[in-house]
């Protein structure tokens, strides 16, 4: 399986890292390798010292997707959760500078949490999920699926006109504002629609 990944999906976020708000959805991919194995600690590496937190929203694929129309995208996914795209900013600034590609500051081992599926049905409003991170019982991001630039059938739609979605791919959605540095000794604890949806140590 694999993990792709949206830059810049909500307007105050792309700002406060002084990028342009984008008109086509910015795409990456995490490989199977970089999720973080439940309840595992995760290491910040070596190659880094300033590993960020980004809490985004995750989208379960259970269909076979390749060129879908947004209209029909709803039926390709019914699972929401919760992740961290976790990046290493120092080296992606250093990447992105140069004009390469981001995958050493995305993609590396345990870059990726994702925690647990909440069945699409049992949400009131799919348009309106509400998330939050907390850093040491203090909150430091807070989103609602209503503030993506691009929502979940535009994205399903536009991926899958480059990459064909498989059962168990997962979509991460993009990060609102708050990002920030971890460091040893921090735990990071989600909550989707005000429930804990995951918790890790950061060592
Ligand atoms: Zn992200």
């Amino acid at each position: 399986m694999k993990v792709v990944c949206v830059g810049r999906n909500y307007a105050k976020h792309a700002r406060e890292l002084k990028n342009s708000v984008p008109d086509e959805p910015i795409l990456f991919i995490k490989p199977d390798s970089s999720i973080l194995q439940k309840r595992n600690a995760f290491y910040i590496p070596p190659f880094s010292n300033d590993v960020h937190h980004e809490i985004e929203l995750v989208v379960r694929i259970n269909k076979m997707a390749k060129h879908v129309q947004k209209k029909f995208a709803h039926k390709y996914y019914d699972e929401i959760g919760l992740g961290i795209d976790f990046t290493a900013r120092d080296l992606q600034t250093e990447l992105k500078d140069k004009g390469l590609p981001w995958e050493k500051a995305k993609s590396f081992d345990g870059a990726c949490v994702v925690g647990n599926f909440v069945r699409k049905s049992l949400f009131q409003n799919v348009q309106d999920v509400k998330f939050k991170l907390e850093k040491n019982g203090q909150a430091v991001q807070m989103g609602s699926s209503g503030d993506m630039i691009f929502d979940i059938d535009t994205l399903i739609s536009v991926i899958s006109r480059y990459f064909t979605l498989k059962i168990g791919d997962l979509i991460f959605t993009g990060t609102p504002e708050g990002v920030g540095p971890v460091k040893a000794g921090d735990k990071l604890v989600g909550f989707l629609e005000g429930e804990k949806n995951f918790s890790v140590n950061i060592k």
